[in-house]
């Protein structure tokens, strides 16, 4: 499936990406410029936490609350959005504030949040297995999810979009993926969007899109397409070597994943969003975050309270 290439080229281009992935986790830029912006934890929101709630009528809250713990369902690799530091463990981005502001709205104290890890293909099952209570991490909501998950939200809105490296100029849009290797994440809209209306590509998938960008700057790939979002900040932490072309060709509202059935919680969740979306504290957490790979705070998409399950 991955395209041949000269052996010399592959090889030299496998070190400038070894290099170049050397200086991103080590978070400098290239040539050991100052460290790439990260997110400003001293800008965050601290989100008051409503210490008397109940929420009795949810199965996962009362299961929670029983536990004295949160189990969140994330994203560990896309920068701006959901990160988990691999010394300290500790999880941030835009998506991990909106879990946290979630938590405080239901009772539950900064410390009792665990973050877990999950892939965009096993998100439903975890949901349905109660592996985590809800699940916060670019997760578009549609129709077919919403027959195996609820969704709260959605809380931004974001559009699929093409990451190519610097070096590529035949790619502006996916119109030009005819013959060309893109990949993307297995069991997410923007993988199901390409086989579905462009065939013409070769499509790779992996668990993750940071696998997918390992793929572009090794030359194993030509593209990487998933939300602007997720890609803008991948362009941001190496604008040298990669770059966002075209404009998005979808709408990808995000919401917070929560089990089917428990239309209380779901509930919960959509007045707590309500709430931050008015107090500020959407836009702050969205500034101290997102906002550094480029793009302004925009309005939140209006909440969509639609009928039980
Ligand atoms: N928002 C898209 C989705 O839910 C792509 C991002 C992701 O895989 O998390 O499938």
């Amino acid at each position: 499936m991955l395209r041949t290439r000269n052996t010399r080229t592959g090889r030299a281009a496998a070190l400038v990406a070894g290099l170049l992935l050397a200086a991103l986790a080590a978070g400098c830029g290239k040539d050991g410029s100052p460290p790439v912006k990260g997110p400003k934890a001293e800008a965050l929101p601290v989100y008051q936490v409503d210490t008397g709630f109940e929420l009795p009528e949810s199965r996962t809250w009362t299961k929670a609350k029983k536990r004295g713990y949160l189990v969140v369902g994330a994203k560990e690799d896309q920068p701006y959005l959901g990160e988990k530091d691999p010394a300290s463990g500790i999880y941030s981005g835009f998506d991990i504030e909106i879990a946290r502001m979630m938590a405080a709205s239901l009772g539950f104290e900064p410390k009792t949040i665990r973050f877990r890890t999950i892939a965009s293909a096993n998100r439903e099952t975890a949901l349905q297995n109660g592996q985590i209570d809800y699940y916060v991490g670019t997760y578009t909501i549609n129709d077919m999810r919403k027959k195996l998950v609820g969704f709260a939200g959605p809380y931004y809105m974001a559009g699929q979009g093409l990451l190519v490296r610097t070096d590529e100029n035949d790619i502006h849009g996916p119109q030009d993926l005819a013959g060309k290797t893109v990949c993307s994440a297995a069991g997410s809209t923007p993988y199901q969007r390409i086989a579905a209306d462009y065939p013409k590509a070769t499509l790779v998938a992996y668990d993750t899109y940071s696998i997918c960008v390992d793929n572009l700057l090794t030359y194993q790939v030509d593209a990487v397409t998933t939300d602007d979002a997720i890609l803008l900040g991948f362009a941001a932490k190496a604008p040298d070597e990669m770059k966002v072309v075209g404009k998005p060709f979808s709408q990808e509202p995000y919401g917070i994943g929560v089990p089917r059935d428990d239309n209380a919680l779901r509930d919960a969740l959509n007045d707590a969003l309500e709430a931050n979306e008015k107090n500020g504290n959407w836009k702050k957490a969205y500034e101290a975050t997102l906002g550094l790979s480029g793009a302004p705070a925009p309005t939140p998409p209006p909440i969509d309270r639609y009928p039980a399950n």
